[in-house]
């Protein structure tokens, strides 16, 4: 099946299909969950290369960079409305993420490096594929800016009644409240539930 074009709409901030119609926000959430999967496998299958000995140390890192930067920079768009709303304030961000990420990278890589035969493969990849989180940090950090940009002052953020809520997922709810921008932490960011974070973010 084809899939249906779309087009952003940043008076509304939202993306919708060839005929007008919305584009339920579950479903664009529904594509950073798809490409976490996707970038899990990435960063997974370069552990292994590193592991069977087939790219050294630093091509792990080097490549797993690469995918990150590529990945942030994906989501960053779609949550932009396309890479053509995309200004310097997304860029400064999503370099700041890829410094934060080399510093989790490195230390994954000597820590592993150290204990090769104390961790297992299994937990090896775990913890590579943790850092797929920062994609999903990505959409959501770009969504604020992309919205300021686009004019709006104010956002509220809300538990999802169906989700289980970690300690800072309760800190930042604003309980109804609309509050201004800067001061309401977008989902998944330094949160401990991560990429489990369910909690809904809107904008006005
Ligand atoms: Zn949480
Ligand atoms: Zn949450």
């Amino acid at each position: 099946m084809q899939p249906q074009a779309l087009y952003y709409d940043a008076r509304v901030g939202r993306y919708r299909r060839a005929d007008g119609r919305f584009v339920r926000r579950a479903e664009v959430l529904e594509q950073v969950d798809q490409e976490i999967a996707r970038q899990r496998v990435r960063l997974k299958a370069k552990m292994r290369l590193w592991r069977s000995g087939q790219i050294s140390k630093e091509e792990f890192i080097s490549r797993c960079l690469e995918d990150l930067a590529l990945s942030s920079i994906r989501m960053s768009a779609l949550s932009s409305g396309g890479i053509e709303n995309m200004s310097a304030a997304h860029d400064a961000e999503i370099e700041a993420l890829l410094k934060d990420l080399v510093v989790r990278l490195e230390a994954v890589a000597n820590k592993d490096e150290k204990e090769r035969d104390l961790i297992t493969l299994p937990q090896a990849l775990v913890r590579v594929a943790a850092l797929a989180a920062a994609s999903k940090a990505a959409f959501f950090l770009s969504e604020v800016i992309t919205r300021q940009n686009e004019g709006r002052t104010l956002a509220r953020r809300s538990l999802d009644p169906q989700a289980n809520h970690c300690s800072s997922c309760l800190e930042y709810t604003t309980n109804g409240e609309w509050l201004p921008i800067e001061q309401v932490v977008p989902p998944t960011v330094n949160c401990l539930c991560r990429l489990n974070c369910r909690c809904r973010i809107e904008y006005r």
